[in-house]
């Protein structure tokens, strides 16, 4: 029996399922006789779950990196929330109720003002809350944590849910991958599996209840899909499958040192997309010849307060160190806003958020802020090849306001004989349409390009990038988007500038070819696609793809261009 879902990890592997339910955990609302005992045992449990994310945070550190780490650090604040864990207090001590019955009717009222917020920030710290609100209830009533159990053969997982602790402390010895019944490509757990290189596949509604203990499955990471108690014959050709999959990899893996360039000799950059330090070094594994986005949001979120000029020195200056001299570092100042929000700036409600006072907006706005992390950034500049870059500029005046406080950061630094780089290049990113129409006058101030497609299609298209309904129009192949794109290209070459991208697209087996032969010069993504897109990379023939390219701007659909670019290039190769 074949079961789709979505693909969160790619990899293929075959073995056998263990299977565990959504838990329910059975206990009584009752009345206590002396609050206080029923208030050490409460802070007991609390002390018990802060020592269990302790180790897990740590794991989660040494094997995943600083980003996974901060979301058990998340947890441990909730624990140190005295909003919480006094509401839960004083519940217990005036109604006179046990700790678990507290706990979890003080975690619904929260988690239900959590999400009712109209912010994707907000309803992950529900998950998270009911995450850390589950560990306390375990160790109030003495249950091991699920996962703990030990497995004796390699096994793949098959869940309701798995919350980032549980993907945490996963064992990559015995858990060959995993498939749950929710999720989707951009939770929590879809992201850890990726970074661990465990196949998942996610969103399969009731697979727990379709699966027992002990069958045999195959999880296709690649295409979303689980095979379930497959026969011979489908077995044999996911073996196939999965052979070919491990032999491509190994082929990529072999173009680590190489330098990208095409068949006919045409050499671009291929750089990647990173949120933290430690994803640097990954990058460097992978054989990324550059950083094209350095999202610095990161640096501000799961935490109380700004990070200090300091902070932000050492994360830059890591980075910078990490990636050698040479290779460039472009670092983008704060994009904060639209889905994106920090607990300790309030901001006013907005109707619109992504319409709203976002990124540079903000920054120019909260001029102390920007020039915090302009200074931590000129200071990183004098241990690499660092470079400033904007985001959602859409009015030569932005840029110019932006550029003026940098030099107002620079003159402070000088007058304090701290050293960086004076001819840094600042560049900025193209990712509202109107900056894309005036690209030919931004060029002439700006050092470099970097299309944002992620926005740039939706602002292009009138479609929120999450908004399910709308989907249909959020197409980076339709033909509005690559002319302006081709046009964005055009401005900058004309001033002598180049361009990369940094948005989603740039790593897209079918735009790949497209986006070359429009003659883009970067092309960033994320680290585990640098490879694959060097090697196809390396088979592609700059030259003819031009031609290919101008082909592409004439035709009408999305659906004809991809289907064009299959046949006349992929298939070809
Ligand atoms: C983009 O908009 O394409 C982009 C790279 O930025 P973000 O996804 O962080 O908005
Ligand atoms: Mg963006």
């Amino acid at each position: 029996m074949l079961r789709k879902g979505i693909a969160a990890a790619p990899g293929i592997v075959i073995g056998r399922a263990v299977v565990k339910k959504e838990e329910t955990i059975q206990y009584e609302r009752r009345t206590v006789e002396t609050t206080s005992a029923e208030l050490d045992r409460f802070r007991d449990s609390v002390k018990a779950a802060d020592r269990d994310l302790e180790s897990i945070k740590e794991k989660a550190r040494r094997e995943m990196g600083e980003e996974e780490a901060r979301i058990f650090e998340a947890h441990q604040l909730f624990l140190q929330d005295p909003e919480f864990v006094g509401a839960i207090e004083a519940k217990i001590e005036s109604e006179r109720i046990n700790a678990e019955a507290a706990l979890e009717e003080v975690r619904d009222s929260f988690v239900a003002i959590f999400e009712s917020m109209d912010n994707e920030y907000m309803r992950e710290r529900a998950a998270d809350l009911r995450d850390v609100s589950q560990r306390l209830l375990k160790k109030l009533l003495g249950i091991l944590d699920r996962l703990e159990a030990d497995f004796s053969e390699p096994v793949i997982l098959v869940v309701h849910d798995l919350t980032p602790s549980d993907t945490a402390q996963l064992d990559k010895e015995k858990v060959k991958g995993f498939v749950t019944n929710i999720g989707g490509r951009t939770s929590h757990s879809a992201i850890m599996a990726r970074t661990m290189e465990i196949p998942a596949v996610v969103g399969m509604s009731d697979i727990t209840e379709q699966l027992q203990t002990g069958d045999l499955i195959i999880v296709d990471g690649l295409e979303g899909e689980v095979h379930v108690r497959p026969d011979q014959a489908v077995i044999q050709a996911y073996e196939a499958k999965q052979q070919a999959y491990l032999q491509q990899k190994e082929e990529w893996a072999r173009l680590v040192q190489e330098a990208t360039v095409t068949a006919d000799g045409h050499r671009v950059e291929l750089a990647a997309n990173i949120g933290n330090p430690h994803d640097a070094v990954q990058a460097l594994k992978n054989g990324a010849e550059g950083i094209g986005l350095f999202r610095t949001e990161f640096l501000y979120m799961g935490r109380d307060q700004f990070p200090s000029e300091e902070e932000q020195f050492e994360a830059y200056k890591a980075v910078a160190e990490t990636m050698g001299k040479d290779r460039p570092v472009i670092i983008r100042t704060l994009d904060i806003g639209g889905d994106k929000e920090l607990s300790y700036l309030s901001l006013p409600k907005e109707l619109n958020p992504f319409l709203g006072c976002r990124a540079i907006r903000l920054c120019l706005d909260r001029v102390d802020l920007f020039k915090t992390q302009l200074r931590a950034l000129l200071r990183a500049s004098a241990y690499g090849n660092v470079k400033i870059m904007y985001p959602m500029i859409a009015t030569l005046s932005e840029l110019r306001k932006a550029n003026s406080i940098l030099a107002e950061a620079k003159a402070e630094l000088l007058s304090q004989n701290i050293p960086f780089h004076n001819e840094l290049e600042v560049g900025i990113m193209i990712e509202v349409p109107a900056a894309a129409m005036i690209a030919d006058q931004l060029a002439k101030e700006a050092d470099f390009f970097s299309i944002g497609t992620n926005d740039l299609i939706q602002y292009a298209m009138a479609a929120d990038r999450m908004n399910e309904q709308v989907s249909y129009l959020y197409d980076p192949y339709h033909p509005a988007i690559l002319r302006l794109i081709h046009q964005v290209i055009k401005a900058a070459h004309q001033e002598g500038k180049w361009v990369g991208m940094c948005g989603e697209m740039a790593g897209e087996e079918l735009a790949i070819p497209i986006l070359l032969g429009l003659g883009l010069d970067e092309f960033s993504m994320s680290a585990t696609s640098i490879l694959r897109a060097r090697h196809l990379l390396k088979k592609l023939d700059y030259a003819s793809l031009k031609e290919v390219a101008q082909h592409v701007l004439s035709l009408e659909s999305g659906e004809e261009i991809k289907a064009y670019i299959k046949e006349t290039v992929l298939d070809t190769l």
